[in-house]
């Protein structure tokens, strides 16, 4: 069902507390926490709790859900005291998507070019 953990996920494993994460946010319906590779000196990743595949399904399944994800990321620049940023959603593997949980990149505290590669 939409939605609902799935046992393979990894970041369904950190919602469940299951793998270890340096979680910068929580709310009810999201955690934001650092990505373990960091490409800039902020880089924190926001999801839903719930398990949606990418962000075209979370959008379509749980609009308000995305909207709380959405807001999370401004949240998280406003904790790390960034004026600009960046937030990506990498949807599919072909665009680099390799976690199929949905989830928000939220990117900053460097330059940023455009366009990305
Ligand atoms: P994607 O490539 O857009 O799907 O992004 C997945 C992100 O998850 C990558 O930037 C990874 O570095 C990050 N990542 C993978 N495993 C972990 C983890 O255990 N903790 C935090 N971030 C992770």
């Amino acid at each position: 069902m939409a939605g609902e953990p799935q046992e393979d996920c990894l970041f369904c494993k950190i919602v469940a507390g299951q793998v270890p994460a340096t979680i910068v946010r929580e709310t009810e319906t999201t955690v934001a926490f650092r990505d373990i590779n960091p490409q800039a000196p902020t880089h924190v990743l926001v999801i839903p709790k719930a398990h949606h595949k990418d962000a075209a399904t979370l959008a379509a399944e749980a609009p308000e859900l995305a909207a709380d994800v959405l807001r999370e990321t401004r949240a998280v620049a406003d904790e790390d005291q960034l004026d600009s940023y960046r937030v990506v959603f990498n949807t599919g593997a072909g665009a680099g998507q390799t976690v199929f949980h949905a989830h928000a990149h939220v990117v900053g505290g460097r330059g940023l070019a455009w366009p990305p590669g």
